[in-house]
């Protein structure tokens, strides 16, 4: 699955260029030249990470993270803060906001690359490789694939995004609509029962491993993907 980038930035010829380099290195660009136009394209898909210029028109940068940082729905999203010289004093602001890392303009397209895979792998905890292993379920993400021991699970794709959100987000409890706006998108029209019948075709391409019991019902609360019996 292509890594999802929201590029936040009003100069368009730095977006167009940043743009490139995202898609050169096999994720997604999304644009937006404002806070408000970056807004809608997150109420359409929750991106994977957002690039967000500091100098914005209207709603600043650092504004922005904070309010990014307030909402449930893109409260995890990691955020690189692109700054301008001299704009670094601004930094401790940045980090209080939650800003996961800065680059500083100018820079190179390797070197935002490179930042943008080092925070994606930080915050997922992923290994170089993009290969999660949790409870003997092994999850191969450049690969697409999903192994338990040597063989290989066959799931559908819808239960592959919803697989591959669990193990990038294990441990913690989900409720419905959580995992509608995480795995559908915010803005389809998708009833909270689609989820169950996901959650139930996924369970059963774990059963004959019996590893359908990482899946777990939180009664009242939603599902939660666990490592722990
Ligand atoms: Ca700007």
């Amino acid at each position: 699955m292509h890594k999802r980038i929201l590029i936040v930035e009003d100069e368009a010829s730095i977006r167009d260029m940043v743009a490139f380099a995202v898609h050169k290195a096999d994720m997604e660009p999304i644009h937006a030249e404002d806070a408000q136009a970056a807004q809608l394209a997150i109420a359409d898909t929750v991106p994977d990470l957002i690039l967000l210029d500091w100098m914005l028109p209207g709603t600043s940068g650092l504004e922005f993270a904070r309010r990014l940082r307030r909402e449930e729905l893109t409260r995890e999203i990691p955020i690189i803060m692109l700054t301008a010289r001299g704009e670094e004093m601004d930094r401790v602001n940045g980090l209080e906001a939650g800003v996961d890392d800065y680059v500083v303009k100018p820079f190179s397209a390797r070197e935002l690359i490179a930042r943008i895979k080092a925070v994606l792998r930080r915050i997922h905890g992923d290994d170089e490789a993009g290969v999660i292993d949790i409870g003997g379920l092994r999850l191969d993400g450049p690969a697409h694939r999903v192994f338990a021991g040597e063989d290989q699970v066959r799931i559908g794709p819808t239960e592959y995004r919803l697989l591959y959100f669990f193990m990038t987000h294990p441990e913690r409890v989900y409720s419905r609509s959580q995992l509608l706006d995480h795995v559908w998108g915010g803005n389809v029209y998708v009833e909270e029962r689609t989820v169950d019948v996901h959650i139930r075709r996924l369970r059963k391409a774990l059963e004959p491993w019996q590893l359908d019991s990482l899946v777990q019902t939180v009664r009242g609360a939603g599902y939660r993907f666990s490592g722990n019996a």
